[in-house]
């Protein structure tokens, strides 16, 4: 049901690439609100008591997990956008390097944290995103996503440095 909502895009944002597009689903409410209500479920198994949603799309899908799971919604962003004192990490892209930010009083101690995205490419944002929240003492308990694109192993790379890490894809 969720799958026939995302539109492949050909050739975008780069000859060659097909680019997983979710806005149909996000402007469909049933989709919608079936996606959230998994991952609420998700946040809830866990024991989550934040979310983090990554800039942009996951600020999307990760907000109104918030609001159902009843939980605290954290945002990673991309490198300047935050105002106050950050963490920063920076990973590599196919060229060149992206650098994501997260404040560093996100958390209080004992937190656990259920990352959320739209989609699983090579891993290196999430995993970007996994080495941010321990930085700032708090705990990642799970990756949900909409989409894997299974071909590009991210999976494998999240594995290397959270080999007990719980990762789900839609
Ligand atoms: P990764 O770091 O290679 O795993 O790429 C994942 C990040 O790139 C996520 O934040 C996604 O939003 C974005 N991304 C990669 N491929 C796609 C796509 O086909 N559609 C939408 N977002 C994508």
């Amino acid at each position: 049901m969720l799958g026939s909502r995302i539109r492949d895009v050909p050739d975008y944002p780069k000859p060659g690439i097909v680019f997983k597009d979710i806005t149909p689903l996000l402007a469909d409410p049933a989709a919608f609100r079936v996606m959230t209500g998994e991952f609420a479920r998700q946040a809830r198994e866990s024991g989550a008591t934040k979310v983090v949603g990554l800039e942009a799309r996951g600020f999307i899908l990760a907000a109104p997990v918030a609001v159902a799971a009843q939980i605290g919604f954290i945002p990673v962003r991309k490198a300047g956008k935050l105002p106050g004192a950050v963490h920063a990490v920076s990973y590599a892209l196919e060229y060149g390097e992206a650098t994501l930010e997260i404040h560093r009083d996100s958390f209080v101690p004992g937190d656990r944290v259920l990352i959320v995205d739209d989609v699983l490419a090579t891993g290196g944002t999430a995993a970007a995103a996994v080495e941010a929240i321990r930085r700032c003492g708090a705990e990642p308990v799970g990756l949900s996503v909409l989409m894997e694109l299974g071909f590009l192993g991210g999976r494998g790379r999240l594995a290397l440095d959270s080999p007990s890490l719980p990762v789900t894809a839609l």
